[in-house]
């Protein structure tokens, strides 16, 4: 399986990072490994200073597909969640500045936390009309709409299909609404979607 993301998907994020708002998807992977599951505990790398958390909704593909057109995308995935982008800022930051891919700071161990999976019939509620949340030790820290997304789920995986085959079990990372910060050690992370409690990730 492999894990995409989408990078600068909201304004309001693009805005506090001081980065334009893309006139298509921003593409980046992250590999198997990265993949943090079942409430597992998240260590801090030794080589970054500032791991920043983003919330985002998760979409996983649940048959093969390419060249998807954006109104059969939704015959493509069942289930979503929430996750975390655990990204490395300073390392990030550094990156940018060289032109360089953001494979490091971003496609790191552990750097993918996903939560459980709803059935999207189980929510019953359209893809574009969902409500996260991002809770850091019992205070919201961000707070998203699915409706606020720059490229909406459908137009997402028809772009990505475009150049890459999805296939069941690949999970797509949505992008991140404003309200990035750092973690630090002894921190909790909770991720919400519409009223359920979908993970709870202790930082190492
Ligand atoms: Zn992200």
């Amino acid at each position: 399986m492999k894990i995409i993301c989408i990078g600068r998907n909201y304004a309001d994020h693009a805005l506090e990072l001081n980065n334009p708002a893309p006139s298509q998807p921003v593409i980046f992977l992250k590999p198997e490994t990265a993949l943090l599951e079942d409430d597992r505990p998240f260590p801090i790398p030794e080589w970054s200073d500032e791991i920043h958390y983003e919330i985002e909704l998760v979409v996983r593909i649940h048959r093969e597909g390419k060249d998807i057109p954006s109104h059969e995308a939704h015959l493509y995935y069942d289930e979503v969640s929430v996750g975390i982008d655990f990204t490395a800022r300073d390392v990030q930051s550094k990156l940018k500045a060289q032109n360089h891919p953001w494979e490091r700071a971003k496609a790191f161990d552990c750097s993918a936390a996903v939560g459980r999976f709803l059935k999207l019939e189980e929510l019953d509620r359209p893809i574009g009309d969902l409500h996260f949340q991002l809770v850091k030790n019992g205070g919201i820290a961000q707070d998203g709409h699915t409706e606020n997304m720059l490229f909406p789920v459908a137009d997402i995986i028809a772009e990505i299909s475009t150049f890459m085959t999805l296939k069941p079990g690949d999970l797509i990372f949505t992008g991140t609404p404003a309200g990035v910060g750092p973690v630090s050690s002894g921190d909790l992370l909770e991720g919400r979607l519409e009223d359920q409690l979908l993970f709870r990730v202790a930082i190492q």
